[in-house]
C-alpha cells in the first residue's frame, strides 16, 4: 500500500467527523448501537444459553479437588496435548483458564502454592480460615455480575456487606465518618463535615469524568494488538497524561479541597496502595466508582471464587494443578524472532499447542530490573531483555523512579471463640488512619529503619476488617467462631534481614518482633470492637516473608507493581503490561496486565483471552461496552 493511500485511509474518519453535523453523526450511530445490541442479545446470549444448559446443575458450590499435584507422569502425559500452559492461579490466570476453556483450548494451570487461588486462596489453622486477599470486593455493575456468573457457570454467589461497608476514622483527633452503598448520601456527609462547596465538588466531578474517560481509552487497547497502542499513543499521550496521570493531591488542591478534607476522600488509598501525592488521579477516580454500589464478599469465603472458577475450567477438560511451581518459560529462536513453546516443571519439559500465559506477575516472569541484579526470572534473562528494558525504562517524570514493586504489608489474622452475631461485629471495613495528612504518615513509614517504627500508632493506616461477619456461610463450617484481621503496610527492606531464614525456623528475633506487632495491632481492633475483648483465642502474623512463601512473590509486594504514576506512563511502560508480550506465544494476565483489585484481575483475564482467541474477543467487546456506563458515569 503506498503511503499516500495510506493517509488517505487515515483522514477518512477525521473527513467524516468534520463533514458531519454532531446530530448528523448520532444519527449515525443509532444502527450502529442497534447491531451491537441485538449481536449481543442474539448470538451472545444464545451461545451462553447452549454453554449453560449442557452442563450440569449444583445447588450448592462443589467441592472441587484444588489441590491436585501434578507427578512427573501426568506432566509427562501432558505435554504436547495441552493447548495453553498458564503459570500462577490468581484469579487472573483463572479468568483466562475459562475463557479459554470455554473456546474449546485444553488448558492447564500450574500453581506454585498448596493451594489454588493467588490471592483468593483462603488457609486453615487451628479451626480457624482466613481469608488472604480479598476483603470486599466492588465493580459489581451489571457487565461484572454477568462476567462472575459466567466463569462458574453461576455457582458463585455474593453476599452484599452492611450499608455502612466502610469506617473512616482519624487517628490523631478521633473523628468518625461512615461511608455507605449510598454515594449521594456520602457526598452531604463529607460536605457537611469538612464544609465543602458545591463548586469543589461540580470541578471533581468533571476532572474525575475525564480521568476514566482517559483511562478507560488506554485500559481498553490491550484489547487490541499492540500495533494499534503504537499508533494511537502519539495522540492520546497528551490528554491521558493530562487528565488521568496528575498526582491525586495536586488535582484535589486544584479543586479547592481542604487538606482534611483531601485526607478524607483519599481514605481507601491502601486499595491500590499508593498515597494520594503519588497516585495518579485516576486510580482514585476508578475507586470513588468501585464501591459506589457498596462492597461484595463471595459466600462460603474467598476461596468459593478458585473453587468454583476450577470446577469450571475441569468440567470443560482443563487441569488445575497445585504444588507445581514452574521453573521456567521455554523458548524457541526461529527465523521470526522467540517463541514460547512450553513450561519447564520439576525438571520436565511440558510443550504447548498454542501459548503459555504467566499470571504469576511481571517481575517474576521477566526479572526485577534491566542490570541484572535477579538472574531468575521465569523467561531466561536473555531472552527476556527486550521485554525487561521496556518496562525499566526511565520515564519522563524525571522525579520518579522507573516502575517498581509495590509495597508489602503486615497481616494479622484473628480467632475469636464467639460468632460474629454474638459479638456484634459488623459486616464492614474500618480505615483506621494515623490522621489525615497521609504523605507525611507515609513519609515517616518510607524513612523508618526498625519494624517497630510500624506499630499500630505510627504506621500510616491499619485496615481493620471483619472477615466471618462478611460470609453468611461462614457458621456453617466454623460453629460457634469468627475471624477479624488487621493490614497494614510495610516496607520489604526491614525483613530482609531474615530472607534467607526458612518458615517455621525463623530466628526468636523475628518472633519477637511478631509478638510485639500482633499486641499493638490488637488495640485499634479492641478500640473499635471493645466487645471482643476477652475472646480473642487465635492470632498469626503474615509477614512480607509469608507473601513470598505463599504468593510467590520476591519483594513481598502486596499488590505486585506498585500503582504511581511511572507505572501508567509513556508508550514503552505500557507496551510491557500489554497482555501480548514481545515474545511471540507469550501473554500476561493479571493486576500487572491490567490493575489492581479482584474484579480488575478477573477482566484482565478476560482481556488476555481477547488477545489469544477471537471468540473470546468478540465477546468480551460487547461486555465491555455494557459496563462503561458504569464506570464511566458512576
Ligand atoms: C493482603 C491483600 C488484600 C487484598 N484485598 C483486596 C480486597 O479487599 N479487594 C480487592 O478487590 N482486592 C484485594 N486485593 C488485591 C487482589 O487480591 C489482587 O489484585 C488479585 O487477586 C490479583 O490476582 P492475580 O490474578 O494478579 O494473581 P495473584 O493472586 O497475585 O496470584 C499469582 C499466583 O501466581 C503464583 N505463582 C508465582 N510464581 C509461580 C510459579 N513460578 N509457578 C506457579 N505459580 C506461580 C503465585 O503462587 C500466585 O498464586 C488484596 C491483595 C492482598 C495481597
Amino acid at each position: 500500500m503506498s503511503e499516500s493511500t495510506l493517509i488517505l485511509l487515515w483522514n477518512i474518519p477525521s473527513t467524516i467527523a468534520a463533514a458531519l453535523t454532531p446530530k448528523q453523526i448520532l444519527t449515525a450511530c443509532i444502527p450502529l448501537v442497534f447491531i451491537l445490541t441485538a449481536y449481543y442479545l442474539l448470538i451472545f446470549r444464545a451461545r451462553m444459553h447452549i454453554i449453560k444448559t449442557k452442563l450440569p446443575k449444583y445447588n450448592t458450590i462443589p467441592s472441587s479437588t484444588v489441590k491436585h499435584i501434578a507427578d512427573k507422569d501426568t506432566l509427562r502425559n501432558l505435554s504436547g496435548k495441552i493447548d495453553v500452559a498458564i503459570v500462577g492461579s490468581g484469579i487472573g490466570a483463572l479468568s483466562n483458564a475459562v475463557c479459554l476453556s470455554r473456546q474449546g483450548f485444553k488448558v492447564a494451570v500450574f500453581e506454585q502454592n498448596e493451594t489454588v487461588g493467588g490471592c483468593t486462596h483462603t488457609f486453615e489453622k487451628e479451626g480457624y480460615e482466613f481469608d488472604v486477599g480479598v476483603h470486599y470486593v466492588g465493580g459489581f455493575g451489571p457487565a461484572v455480575k454477568r462476567m462472575y456468573d459466567e466463569l462458574s457457570d453461576g455457582q458463585l454467589k455474593w453476599n452484599k456487606l452492611d450499608y455502612v461497608y466502610d469506617v473512616i476514622y482519624n487517628g490523631k483527633t478521633g473523628e468518625r465518618i461512615e461511608v455507605t452503598d449510598n454515594h449521594l448520601l456520602n457526598r452531604k456527609v463529607l460536605t457537611e463535615h469538612f464544609g465543602i462547596d458545591a463548586k469543589s465538588w461540580r470541578l471533581f466531578n468533571r476532572k474525575k469524568f475525564w480521568a476514566k474517560f482517559w483511562s478507560c481509552v488506554v485500559l481498553q487497547l490491550k484489547l487490541w494488538n499492540p500495533i494499534v497502542l503504537r499508533l494511537v499513543w502519539p495522540c492520546i499521550a497528551y490528554p491521558y497524561r493530562y487528565f488521568a496521570l496528575r498526582s491525586t493531591t495536586e488535582v484535589l488542591r486544584e479543586c479547592g479541597f481542604s487538606a482534611e478534607a483531601i485526607g478524607a476522600l483519599t481514605y481507601h488509598y491502601g486499595d491500590h496502595g499508593v498515597p494520594p501525592h503519588r497516585c495518579p488521579f485516576f486510580m482514585t477516580a476508578l475507586l470513588d466508582t468501585h464501591y459506589r454500589n457498596g462492597g461484595y464478599f463471595p459466600r462460603g469465603g474467598s476461596r468459593s471464587i478458585a473453587k468454583c472458577l476450577t470446577a469450571a475450567i475441569e468440567r470443560r477438560g482443563g487441569h488445575v494443578y497445585a504444588l507445581t511451581p514452574v521453573q521456567e518459560i521455554l523458548i524457541k529462536h526461529t527465523m521470526f524472532g522467540t517463541k514460547a513453546v512450553g513450561v519447564c516443571i520439576r525438571g520436565i519439559d511440558v510443550m504447548v499447542n498454542k501459548c503459555v500465559v504467566s499470571g504469576a506477575g511481571v517481575l517474576k516472569t521477566f526479572g526485577v530490573d534491566s542490570a541484572g541484579n535477579d538472574q531468575t526470572p521465569l523467561v531466561d534473562f536473555k531472552d527476556g531483555s527486550h521485554q525487561r528494558a521496556l518496562l525499566h525504562n526511565k520515564k519522563s517524570y524525571p522525579t520518579l523512579d522507573a516502575v517498581t514493586p509495590c509495597l508489602s504489608n503486615l497481616s494479622l489474622f484473628i480467632g475469636l471463640n464467639r460468632t460474629d452475631k454474638q459479638l456484634n461485629l459488623p459486616a464492614q471495613n474500618i480505615w483506621h488512619l494515623h490522621d489525615w495528612d497521609h504523605e507525611s504518615s507515609w513519609k515517616n513509614a518510607m524513612n523508618s529503619s526498625s519494624i517497630l517504627d510500624n506499630t499500630a500508632d505510627k504506621t500510616p493506616f491499619l485496615f481493620i476488617s471483619n472477615e466471618s461477619a462478611k460470609d453468611p456461610d461462614f457458621p456453617l463450617k466454623h460453629p460457634g467462631k469468627s475471624t477479624s484481621e488487621v493490614v497494614a503496610m510495610v516496607k520489604y527492606d526491614l525483613f530482609k534481614q531474615w530472607e534467607n531464614t526458612s518458615h517455621k525456623l525463623r530466628h526468636a528475633d523475628y518472633l519477637e518482633m511478631k509478638d510485639k506487632i500482633t499486641e499493638s495491632y490488637l488495640e485499634p481492633f479492641y478500640l473499635h470492637f471493645p466487645q471482643a475483648r476477652g475472646h480473642v483465642v487465635f492470632t498469626s502474623l503474615g509477614t512480607p516473608l509469608t507473601m513470598n512463601k505463599f504468593l510467590g512473590r520476591k519483594f513481598g509486594e502486596v499488590y505486585s507493581l506498585d500503582h504511581d504514576i511511572a507505572r501508567f506512563d509513556g508508550y514503552k511502560v505500557q507496551r510491557a503490561l500489554h497482555p501480548q508480550t514481545t515474545i511471540q506465544n507469550l501473554y500476561l494476565t493479571g493486576e500487572d496486565a491490567f490493575v489492581v483489585s479482584v474484579t480488575a484481575s478477573m477482566i484482565s483475564g478476560y482481556v488476555t483471552a481477547a488477545r489469544i482467541s477471537w471468540w473470546s474477543f468478540l465477546s468480551i467487546v460487547p461486555m465491555l461496552a455494557w459496563g462503561l456506563p458504569h464506570t464511566m458515569f458512576g
